[in-house]
């Protein structure tokens, strides 16, 4: 756990005999982004070698999921992870207090779709005692199907914000991108999450060209006119097997921006986190705007990943990883644990690379070389 930590804390990790990663795609440069080196990745702090504090940590806790979607996952889906290979709750709660003693002040708990691993009521109530240890907050990323039974124990263990996809408002077409049922259930539970009382709902929608591009205006007007959620639009980006650039096009964030103002006045508002903010008058919620691949974020970036198989991940549209699990079965201490974190942190890029070189990279890894989104975790 996160005690002992200072005390056992030594930096290096010849030790642990770290995997070799790959060359890369050419990342954004630091100086295109405003940043200067500042040294060393310090793990206390989380701060990368840009002097970026990472104090965000996304845990997925599943692979698997209820939906197909298609820019999300293969169409051939993934290998399942044998069982053994998933963080044990006991696993993740050690990762995540340590993750807290080292700085992360937010987790999102995401998949794969979270709410299919059994007993998550559960790991979110282990999640959400780590308050106790600095942790300030706690959300999840789901696809709302299977929330609405779990609002109430989740409520009552701390989580304080949930993100819920949904592209469409139609039927058929949510069976198009999703392959299965689930419309008018996914709007029912975002109602329900709306009322229960989080501190913040929002409902994240992928755009795509020609796929839902002409649902924005009603998909802002379905939600954050009347309720006090945010509707975040989100530039599809590509990852290993999801039809990037051949079935499935990205609609830049500049024409989300247009298409939604030939409807609505949107009042800019700063940036939360990702997304660059909108008000609209007469809407009791915000819009957002998230540009991952036209106009990225990452001289701010603030976030890690923690995979199902316990790998730590330092950046979503980067390739490199280092595997956290087997030393810790292997009896690593919080200091081993906290020197792979470091080391990752001192891999981090200034940016990322543009999407034709990470598409290219993905396919010289070959089918599975590279993880698909549904693998990180998003
Ligand atoms: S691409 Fe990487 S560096 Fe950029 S915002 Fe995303 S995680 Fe951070």
């Amino acid at each position: 756990m996160g005690s002992g930590l200072a005390a056992s804390y030594t930096p290096g990790v010849d030790a642990l005999r770290l995997p070799v990663v790959p060359a890369g795609p050419r990342a954004l440069d630091a100086a295109a982004l405003g940043l200067t080196a500042q040294g060393d990745a310090r793990a206390h702090g989380l701060f990368d070698r840009y002097g970026r504090a990472h104090t965000y940590l996304r845990i997925s806790i599943i692979e698997k999921c209820n939906l197909r979607c298609r820019y999300c996952m293969p169409a051939e889906g993934v290998p399942l992870l044998p069982r053994e290979d998933l963080l044990t709750f006991e696993e993740i709660e050690r990762l995540a207090a340590l993750f807290v003693g080292l700085g992360v002040r937010k987790i999102r708990v995401t998949g794969g779709e979270p709410l299919v691993r059994r007993d998550v009521d559960d790991l979110i109530a282990r999640l959400g005692r780590l308050k106790a240890l600095g942790l300030h907050r706690l959300a999840m990323t789901s696809n709302a199907l299977l929330l609405k039974q779990h609002i109430p124990a989740m409520r009552a263990a701390g989580l304080d914000a949930v993100n819920l996809s949904l592209d469409t408002l139609r039927p058929d077409r949510f069976r198009a991108i999703t392959l299965r049922d689930g419309c008018e259930e996914t709007i029912d539970a975002i109602r329900t999450a709306a009322a229960a009382g989080f501190e913040k709902v929002k409902v994240n929608a992928v755009v795509m060209a020609g796929v839902n591009d002409d649902e924005l205006v009603d998909l802002a007007r379905a939600f954050a006119r009347d309720l006090p959620v945010d509707v975040r639009y989100i530039e599809y980006m590509p990852f290993e097997g999801n039809h990037w650039g051949e079935a499935l096009k990205m609609f830049p964030a500049a024409a989300i921006r247009a298409r939604l103002e030939e409807q609505l006045e949107l009042i800019p508002t700063g940036f939360d986190e990702t997304a660059a903010m909108y008000r609209v008058p007469g809407f009791l919620g915000s819009i957002g705007i998230i540009s991952s691949m036209t106009e990225p974020f990452c001289a701010t970036c603030s976030r890690t990943r923690l995979t199902a198989d316990g790998h730590f991940r330092w950046c979503l549209l980067d390739e490199g990883e280092l595997d956290l699990r087997g030393p810790l079965r292997d009896g690593a201490t919080d200091g081993d644990l906290a020197g792979l974190i470091e080391e990752g942190l001192r891999r981090k890029k200034p940016g990322h690379a543009p999407a034709d070189e990470l598409l290219s990279v993905q396919k010289a890894a070959g089918p599975g070389g590279a993880r698909s989104m549904i693998r990180i975790g998003g």
